[in-house]
């Protein structure tokens, strides 16, 4: 099992690194390490650097601001970014409705919409899932009924992250009652501040505000705001995914974790035979896996470069590189062990009780706010984007034949 970078591959790996190394802020890239949150305007900053490098969308065709990159070669640049805790662009905007937008937009929308997404001056959310419409997702229920030249919305989304942060949102919304369920859904874009667009906020374990639940009540959309025809939103939002479904293996993510694990369990321990022998077992044994993650995703990518399609085996990627991640948390957790306890109550204290009763210094390594928050925010990896059993589901059936 080996995969071996090109001297074109190494080269642009470079570049990428020499980039970062001279226009990444230092502060910010340390706040990311230590999973201290970052503000929307240091996002849009760095968003900014990217996009005057041309580098902000590699996800988009060149006409509309892309990079024109191969798959092996978004792969190096996710890495490089990872690994020098460069901030993530929003994937909404990004990888979700830019794309979309990009391929079944209007002249006009593409006009309107891309441009700001790129500059970071439009902030997209993303409006699926409802209380009774999750892995089930074309049970959706939002509905919008057409009223001239305008849609009238009513209904609720629920677990829409960053939506406070959000000047639009992409829904999928019911627009046919009668046909079967996927052919009477549209995608529309809603500007949050529409009367009758109401955020209220949901709180994970670790006080972080992650998502929030968005109503809709007499909300009018003007028909020029849907994407795609109408009742043709279910092959907008499965577009949605396009390339970024081979991209979903979170090796990048798991690289940076494996290196900050490295990192506490030197702070906490030394190197060399200070370090418990179980847990050097333990972290070689998820080094190994994470290097076999990696040769599968590479080869998988670099075959789809060259022309191959891919069924139901990026499932095995989502759901191999989710429960990664959580087990190197689990490690982390367990390597920094009772010092975690302090950053652990921190951000919940400060919701419950007052930023300011909780003004105690600190105690151990600065990356223990990270181990703690990160250990509850990856527990939704399994959720997040089609759940670790329904991606079993789909292995089944379209891998084993069952
Ligand atoms: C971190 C995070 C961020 C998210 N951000 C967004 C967002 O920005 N916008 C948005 O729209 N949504 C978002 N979601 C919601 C996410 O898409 C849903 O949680 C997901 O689709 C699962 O739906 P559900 O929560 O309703 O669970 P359900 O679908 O009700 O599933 C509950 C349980 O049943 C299991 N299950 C369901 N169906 C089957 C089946 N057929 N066979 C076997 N088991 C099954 C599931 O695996 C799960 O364990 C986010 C979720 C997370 C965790």
């Amino acid at each position: 099992m080996k995969y071996a970078y090109s001297a074109a591959q190494l080269a642009f790996k470079q570049e990428v690194e020499a980039f970062l190394s001279e226009h990444l802020p230092a502060d910010l890239a340390h706040s990311v390490r230590c999973g201290a949150g970052i503000s929307k305007d240091q996002l849009a900053a760095w968003t900014r650097v990217l996009n005057a490098k041309g580098w902000a969308a590699p996800h988009w065709p060149v006409a509309h601001g892309g990079t024109g990159w191969n798959l092996v070669h978004r792969h190096i640049f996710d890495v490089a970014c990872r690994e020098y805790h460069a901030p993530q662009l929003s994937a909404f905007g990004f990888s979700m409705v830019g794309p979309a937008i990009a391929k079944y937009g209007t002249v006009e929308q593409q006009a309107k919409y891309l441009p700001q997404i790129l500059n970071a001056d439009l902030w997209f959310c993303q409006g699926y899932s409802e209380p009774q419409a999750g892995s089930d997702l074309a049970s959706l229920r939002t509905k919008a009924e057409r009223l001239g030249d305008q849609y009238i919305v009513n209904g609720q989304k629920i677990w829409t992250s960053a939506a406070e942060d959000a000047d639009w949102i992409f829904c999928l919304v019911r627009t046919d009652m009668q046909v079967q369920q996927q052919k009477g859904i549209s995608f529309l874009l809603i500007d949050m501040s529409s009367p009758g667009v109401t955020v209220k906020p949901l709180y994970a374990f670790n006080g972080k505000r992650l998502w929030n639940q968005v109503f809709f009540e007499d909300v009018h959309v003007p028909v020029s705001q849907r994407l795609g025809e109408e009742n043709f939103g279910w092959t907008v939002a499965k577009s949605l995914l396009g390339d970024e479904r081979l991209l979903v293996s979170r090796v990048a993510e798991n690289k940076r974790i494996l290196s900050i694990l490295i990192d506490t369990i030197e702070h906490e321990y030394g190197v060399g035979e200070n370090v418990p022998a179980s847990l050097a077992a333990e972290m070689t044994e998820l080094e190994i896996r994470l290097q076999a993650l990696e040769v599968s995703s590479l080869r998988m990518l670099s075959k789809a470069d060259a022309g191959a399609q891919f069924g139901a085996e990026p499932s095995m990627l989502k759901l191999k590189g989710s429960q990664l991640v959580q087990d190197l948390d689990e490690l982390l957790f367990r390597a920094v062990g009772h010092l975690v306890l302090a950053r652990d109550r921190a951000p919940y204290a400060s919701h419950t009780l007052g930023a300011e009763s909780f003004s105690e210094p600190f105690v151990g390594s600065e990356l223990t706010e990270f181990v703690a928050s990160g250990r509850y925010h990856h527990r939704g990896y399994t959720i997040a984007g089609g759940s670790s059993e329904v991606q079993y589901n789909i292995m089944a059936k379209q891998v084993l034949g069952l």
